[in-house]
């Protein structure tokens, strides 16, 4: 067990640390980036700053904490299968 978790391929923020391949753990938060716009819609800065600070945990840097640069990072993260630092 301690060997899968030295050889993961996770982001740091994944809580099950059991995934193939870094994109394969961030397709499985895909649902998070959803929340993230639907956070924004209700909450306003601090569901900016909440999303910042999820992106952050993934080994993401956004260009800033603004809502749409959080999701532009953590979109282009998916795509390229590795945290993006902006
Ligand atoms: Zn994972």
């Amino acid at each position: 067990m301690e060997i899968m978790f030295l050889m993961s391929n996770c982001r740091t923020g994944c809580a099950t640390q059991n995934h193939d391949s870094w994109g394969e753990c961030a397709r499985n938060a895909n649902i998070s980036t959803a929340n993230m716009q639907i956070a924004l819609v209700s909450r306003g800065t601090d569901a900016e700053l909440g999303a910042y600070r999820d992106a952050r945990k993934q080994g993401i840097q956004p260009a800033s904490t603004k809502m749409h640069d959080v999701i532009a990072a953590t979109r282009a993260s998916d795509k390229l299968g590795r945290a993006v630092q902006a």
